[in-house]
Parts: structure tokens; sequence; C-alpha cells
């Protein structure tokens, strides 16, 4: 399996450092290939604008995903999106590593998910979700929060872990076709011992070992919405809190 991680913190000697760098060992042991986008350390611009673009089409109006289209087509992407786009489309699962950020991802990997996924090779007109551009790739969060499993429950202060991060596993992921794995999350890692968090990065080395055999998250098809997108009548579910069968912390929740 080819795997592509996509690492989104400034400080190598972070938890978030050694997530990857567990993730990078546990696959390469068994035989994957891994590549490695370190956003901070490539200095990866996270700004849309012109310069994607090798010239566009209206010089005073710059229609960004209309842009991102044409540039697919006649391949005039910069170098620096076609370089990470050439490298989802050798991966068969796709890893977003990062630290919560205001209840979402920092911005840098926000910005490479703006300039990366674009129209036209990932999404389109009648493209979307199980017809978009990466069907048959899985993708996954793993992620790091400041707070404990509490706040993150449903009925914690923080309102679910799985409607936080719903923006991204449907709104990002899955509406551009990868099967969506659920997260793996190492809650407030600056909170809890070292053998706390060093059972995390075991645990981590387990999820890894399986990741090829797992269970998506079973998001609905467009087969069960109408014309006007909504439900047809017995297909009605709380989309946001879907999640797969494997439960990827279960034991660290109830454990912290
Ligand atoms: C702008 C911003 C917004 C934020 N928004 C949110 C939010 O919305 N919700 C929320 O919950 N949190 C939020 N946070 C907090 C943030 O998510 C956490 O601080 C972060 O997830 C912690 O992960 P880290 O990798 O930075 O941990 P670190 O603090 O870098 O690491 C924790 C500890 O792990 C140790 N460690 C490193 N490597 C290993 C290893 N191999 N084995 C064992 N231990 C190791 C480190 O030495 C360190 O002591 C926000 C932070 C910022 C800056």
């Amino acid at each position: 399996m080819n795997v592509f991680i996509v690492h989104a913190h400034p400080e190598p000697r972070s938890m978030n450092g050694a997530m990857t760098r567990t993730a990078v060992e546990e696959l390469g042991a068994r035989g994957h290939q891994v590549k490695v986008s370190d956003l901070h350390a490539m200095g990866f611009n996270p700004v849309m604008g012109a310069g994607d673009f090798d010239g566009f089409a209206d010089g005073d109006f710059l229609k960004y995903q209309m842009e991102q289209e044409r540039a697919c087509t006649e391949d005039k992407l910069s170098a620096d999106i076609a370089a990470e786009i050439e490298k989802c489309q050798w991966a068969d699962l796709l890893i977003l590593q990062f630290p919560i950020s205001w209840f979402s991802v920092p911005g840098i990997l926000k910005g490479w998910i703006d300039r990366v996924f674009v129209r036209g090779t990932f999404y389109g007109a009648g493209r979307t979700f199980e017809r978009g551009g990466m069907q048959g790739k899985r993708a996954m969060l793993s992620l790091t929060t400041g707070g404990l499993p509490p706040m993150f429950s449903e009925t914690g202060r923080f309102g679910g872990l799985y409607p936080l991060m719903f923006h991204l596993n449907y709104g990002s992921l899955r509406f551009v076709g990868y099967d969506v794995l659920d997260p793996f999350v190492v809650y407030g890692p600056a909170r809890i011992g070292q053998d706390a968090r060093e059972a995390y990065l075991d645990q981590w080395r387990t999820r890894l070992a399986s990741v090829e055999d797992e269970a998506p998250i079973p998001y609905p098809l467009w087969d069960q919405f109408d014309e006007n997108f909504q439900w047809l009548p017995g297909h009605e579910h709380a989309l946001h809190t879907l999640r797969s069968p494997v439960a990827s912390n279960s034991v660290m929740e109830s454990a912290t």
C-alpha cells in the first residue's frame, strides 16, 4: 500500500512529530511505501491566489474553482500544487496529521486542502462524494487535542468529536471521494504522563497494522437522496455523528 502523510506541526519534537515518525516506521516495517509532506518544513504556501496558475482566463477577475478546473485540463497548476496532487494520486491511503486548532485543522493544513483538492482532478459537476476523483482510496485524520476525552464526548462542553470533525471527514475527504476511516485521536498529550503518551503511540502502531482492512465510516450514497438533495424515505441519518464500526480510540477514551 502507498501511504501519504500530510504533517502539519511546526515542532519536530512534538507529539505530532512522534506520531508521524511512528507511522513512517510502522508502515515501512510492514512493507508499505510512505511519503510525507511536512508542511512547515517545506514552507508550504497555504494562501490561494492567482499565482496558483500559469496565467488565468480573465486577468481582471479571479474565479478560483474555474481556474483550477482549466489548469487541470491544460496542465497549468503551479509546481507546488501539482507535486502534492501527484502524491495524492500515488497514495492508497492519505493521513492528515495535525493538532486540533480552533476546533479544526491548523491554517497551513486548511490552505493545503484549499489549494490541493482542486476542482477538476478531485471533484467537479456530478463528481462528488462516492463519485469524486479520489474514489477507491482511503483517508483518515490523526490528531492531537488540548482538551481531554470528556470535553469531546457527545454530551461534553466541546460538543462531540464526530460533529467537530464532520466538516473535514465529510465536507473535504468524503466530498472528493475518499473512503474515510475513523479518526485516531491523542487527547491532551501535554496533560498526560509519558507512560500514557507511549501507550497512545503503541495504540497508533496497532491501528496502522490493520488500517488496510478497516471498514470506513458508512456515509450515504447519492442514490439515497432525491433530486432536491433530500433523504429518500427510510434513509435518514444523523450524518454528523456517523462513525465507523471500528472504535479507534475506545480503550484510551475510557482509560484517561
Ligand atoms: C492556535 C491554537 C488553537 C488551538 N485550538 C484548540 C482547540 O480548538 N481544541 C483543543 O482541544 N485544543 C486546541 N489547541 C491545543 C492543541 O491542539 C494542543 O496543544 C496540541 O494538540 C498538542 O499536541 P502537540 O503535538 O503540540 O503536543 P506537545 O505539547 O508538543 O507534546 C506533548 C508532550 O509529548 C511529548 N512527546 C514528544 N514525543 C514523544 C514521544 N515519542 N513519546 C512520548 N512523549 C513524547 C513532548 O515532549 C511533550 O511533553 C490549540 C492550540 C493552538 C496553538
